[in-house]
């Protein structure tokens, strides 16, 4: 079987690379391809093969992963001549593992040939989960579809979890990251007041990681603050648009979130101040500015 990897980020190259392990015993053979050619080499020394595009990628292969930054990345893929949908080959299944926009698939969806299955399946646990193959996928799938590719899915997922039809997925990831940009901006005022008291922050981040406060935010974020690197591993851009489609699934939904609307605010005025490609957790440095005092052990 051949299988396909679009997008080799942050995200992309971990998973790919445990899909690339998994086909060198299975005999499958992964193809990829990325538009930044210093990824793209990466994976291809490692033994994968060079798709060169996304038509002779997608003409190619049975099963197709993709991980880009946004809704504009995947559509772009999408649609025309020489996108996805024309170009899968007959039958194939296409897993997106994108934090994308609900209405964005849909239409996407409603314009696949019928040959073509599509899910949604976003996936948590960051760079580390990625390469460690730990990450958890959540996805809006049919149990049919699921049974036939959960093992290949386990090759990078330790947890597969299905939420229900089309578009679950989506909403689960986007449910799940509600909570956590809560808690990143919780943590910046959590260790402001610990710092404003002269308190030892690596003790008190200790503390914290043995309460009930203590969370994968707070035992993973805070010491990337502490050591001023603000976790280069995910963009502030991408941490924007996700606090967007938060609130904007909030205004589909009718559900109101005072907390998610402030939270959304701050990262937008952070990625202004830093630009989009900063890491994402300088919504804490925007903190730091605020109040003249730096968080560090
Ligand atoms: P990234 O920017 O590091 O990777 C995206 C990759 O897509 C890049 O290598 C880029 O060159 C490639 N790309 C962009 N446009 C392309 C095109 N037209 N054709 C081919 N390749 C193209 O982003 P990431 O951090 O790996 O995140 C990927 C997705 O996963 C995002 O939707 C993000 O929100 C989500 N996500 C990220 C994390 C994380 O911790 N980094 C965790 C969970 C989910």
């Amino acid at each position: 079987m051949n299988i396909g990897f679009i997008g080799l980020g942050n995200m992309g190259a971990g998973m790919a690379f445990n899909l690339l392990r998994h086909c060198q015993e299975s005999g499958d053979t992964l193809i990829v391809f990325d538009v930044n050619e210093t990824v793209l080499a990466d994976m291809v020394a490692k033994g994968a093969v060079n798709g060169l595009s996304v038509v002779g990628l997608c003409s190619q292969c049975e099963v197709l992963f993709t991980s880009l930054p946004s809704a504009k990345e995947v559509n772009l893929l999408a649609f025309g001549d020489d996108g996805i949908l024309t170009n899968l080959k007959e039958g194939a299944t296409w897993f997106e593992t994108s934090t994308n926009e609900l209405s964005e698939w849909q239409k996407i969806k409603s314009e696949a040939p019928s040959h073509l299955t599509l899910v949604d399946a976003p996936v948590s646990g960051g760079a580390e989960g990625a390469l460690a193959g730990t990450l958890a996928t959540f996805l809006g799938v049919d149990e049919d579809v699921l049974a036939k590719f959960e093992s290949l899915l386990g090759v990078f997922a330790a947890r597969v979890v299905r939420m229900g039809p089309s578009g679950a997925g989506y909403v689960t990831k986007l449910a799940q990251l509600h909570l956590n940009y809560l808690v990143a901006q919780g943590i910046g005022e959590t260790l402001m007041l610990g710092a404003k008291a002269n308190l030892d922050l690596s003790v008190l981040h200790s503390v914290l990681m043995s309460s009930c406060a203590r969370s994968y935010v707070v035992e993973s974020y805070i010491p990337k603050v502490l050591d001023g690197s603000y976790d280069t591993s995910f963009a502030l851009g991408l941490a924007e648009k996700d606090m967007r489609l938060i609130t904007e699934l909030g205004q589909h939904l009718e559900v109101k979130m005072p907390l998610g609307d402030k939270v959304y605010s701050t990262y937008q005025e952070a990625t202004k101040a830093y630009g989009a490609g900063a890491p994402h957790l300088s919504i804490v440095r925007l903190m730091e500015e605020q109040h003249d005092q730096i968080l560090r052990s």
